[in-house]
């Protein structure tokens, strides 16, 4: 190579010219040494490996953001079904399908809410049907309304029927997201139907999503995005839902909370 170098010193710069002769002795030469390709590989590895856990952390955020756009047109369905209902919610077991659903039914809902949605494409979220799908499931819909709203929810006792009885409507969810699988001291239930039923602590039952922007990707360290009452949309971080934290946004009347 030394002999190909030529050094130029002129006007106070040096520079270097290498010359890479295009055949030597009946054969070409090859550009790199080994070392040298083995390094330009190294590089290539070293900056994959810090831009990929970036490039993850942009795609969830994109899916967190259509998820949370899904999220808003149900609060806008069912502000119109409000309105024509006299403020009375939907049944929660039954507001997508008349005969109650699952997450994997490839038919066409036909209860009260479906007429203000229609539109399959907001009925999942990309993020759940990515995870529902490494686990062997084929979903559908993602959502699943709040528990304690509507005639024949789940906690009779505690169910609101109209919207009238919820004082504050900015604090409690309609409609929010499940998890495909259990967390010990959390859930006792995964997705299975319509519904989002928080037990009153230190009940277990079902939980709020926790995949959302998990951290390091432990999925259960994540958040869930939900829609209100009053329509806006927020997340539930999976921390925040322990010690009756989602018993909070879930029952309006909240009087089993100390
Ligand atoms: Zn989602």
């Amino acid at each position: 190579m030394i002999r190909n170098t030529i050094i130029n010193k002129r006007r106070g710069f040096t520079t270097l010219e290498i010359k890479i002769p295009e055949k030597e002795s009946g054969r070409f030469l090859m550009g790199f040494t080994l070392i040298e390709l083995l390094v330009v590989i190294a590089i290539i590895a070293l900056l994959m490996a810090i831009l990929m856990p970036a490039l993850q952390r942009v795609k969830e955020q994109a899916r967190t953001i259509s998820c949370k756009s899904n999220l808003r047109q149900y609060g806008i369905a069912e502000r119109m079904y409000l309105d024509d209902f006299e403020g009375n919610f939907p049944n929660p077991w039954f507001w997508l399908y008349s005969g109650g659903g699952n997450f994997e039914r490839e038919d066409t809902p036909d209860g009260p809410l479906w007429p203000y949605i229609k539109d399959k494409d907001i009925n999942l979220c990309i993020s759940f049907r990515t995870i529902g799908k490494s686990m062997g499931r084929d979903p559908r819909y993602s959502y699943s309304t709040n528990g304690y709203l509507g005639a024949g929810g789940y906690f009779k006792g505690n169910a609101v029927t109209n919207e009238s009885e919820v004082k504050h409507p900015a604090d409690i969810f309609s409609f929010s997201e499940e998890n495909l699988w259990k967390i010990p001291g959390l859930s006792g239930y995964t997705l299975n139907d319509n519904g989002l039923y928080i037990d009153p602590p230190p009940g277990i039952r079902d939980c709020f999503a926790t995949y959302h922007n998990a951290p390091g990707g432990d999925r259960e360290k994540g958040s869930a995005n939900l829609v209100f009452v009053d329509g806006h949309t927020g997340m539930m971080k999976a921390e925040g839902q322990y010690d009756g934290g989602n018993y909070e946004i879930a029952n309006p009347k909240k009087r089993d909370v100390p």
